[in-house]
């Protein structure tokens, strides 16, 4: 059984549309599929609109950005509701703050001389939900920066010039919105965040109380050391363990659509539940 359940289509950061996913899906004998693009359910119908092999079953997905500290967490929602109506307001009010976020941040580096940064991050998104990366595209493009690196240090970071506060929902809420457009929250590659073991413990601990029940044991490439270690954690939780790509596209992403590594026998799949 071959299964991806973390994977980016165009309607987020990806670089494939759905139906190409899909065909690329069954070229690598997946079985079992979630798109999960970054706050989005857009790129679901055309999933489910594309003709697809009866090998080949689709979960459902999302990627939700939250706030937990001072870190930015990402909550998976599996097999979710996507015409769900309150989920789809959480989204849409996510959105609208992520680009009031934007504007702010072009504000900001107007009065640091830069014009017009907040139009020229959306044609270098492609659209208006547009984020930090975007903005350090633009400062090395007009040569204000060489690098992403300096970008963030000189202009974007916390305490920075162009700096502007995130405005993702907490943790708790993100975990109710997915549990009550009947979905299951998973924590998306728990090792990305680089947090000490202690807060990794008490960000799980917040996450089951808020009705979390999964983890991402595996998330595109990983060492067998790291694997054993999410594994640990995920049963001395007792959590159930996902599995994902994290594919973007080819030129960005290391590892192929369901080409992760298997998951430890020690651990109970998250897919057991749609199987
Ligand atoms: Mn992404
Ligand atoms: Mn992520
Ligand atoms: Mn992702």
């Amino acid at each position: 059984m071959i299964v991806d359940l973390h994977c980016h289509s165009q309607f987020s950061d990806g670089q494939l549309s759905p139906s190409i996913l899909i065909e690329r899906a069954q070229l690598q004998g997946i079985n079992l599929l979630a798109l999960t693009d970054h706050d989005t359910v857009a790129g679901l119908v055309a999933l489910h609109a594309a003709p697809r092999p009866s090998s080949l079953s689709i979960i459902n997905g999302i990627e939700l950005s939250t706030s937990w500290k001072k870190y930015i967490i990402h909550v998976l929602g599996l097999n979710i509701d996507p015409f769900n109506s309150a989920l789809n307001l959480f989204i849409e009010r996510q959105n609208q703050n992520r680009i009031q976020r934007g504007q702010q941040i072009g504000i900001q580096l107007g009065q640091c001389g830069i014009k017009d940064a907040y139009n020229k991050a959306c044609m270098i998104a492609g659209h208006e939900r547009v984020g930090r990366p975007h903005f350090a595209q633009l400062l090395i493009q007009e040569g204000y920066v060489a690098d992403m690196k300096t970008a963030f240090k000189r202009y974007l970071s916390r305490g920075c010039p162009g700096y502007a506060p995130s405005v993702w929902a907490d943790l708790t809420e993100t975990v109710l919105q997915i549990r009550q457009a009947n979905g299951l929250a998973v924590i998306a590659h728990p090792l990305k965040y680089k947090l000490t073991r202690a807060k990794l413990f008490e960000l799980i601990i917040q996450f089951k109380v808020a009705g979390g029940v999964g983890i991402e044991v595996i998330s595109g490439a990983m060492t067998m050391t790291q694997i054993a270690a999410v594994a640990a954690i995920c049963q001395r939780f007792d959590l159930y363990a996902s599995s994902g790509s994290d594919f973007h596209g080819d030129t960005v992403s290391r590892v192929a659509l369901g080409r992760q590594a298997t998951l430890p026998s020690t651990v109970k799949p998250i897919w057991e539940h749609w199987i």
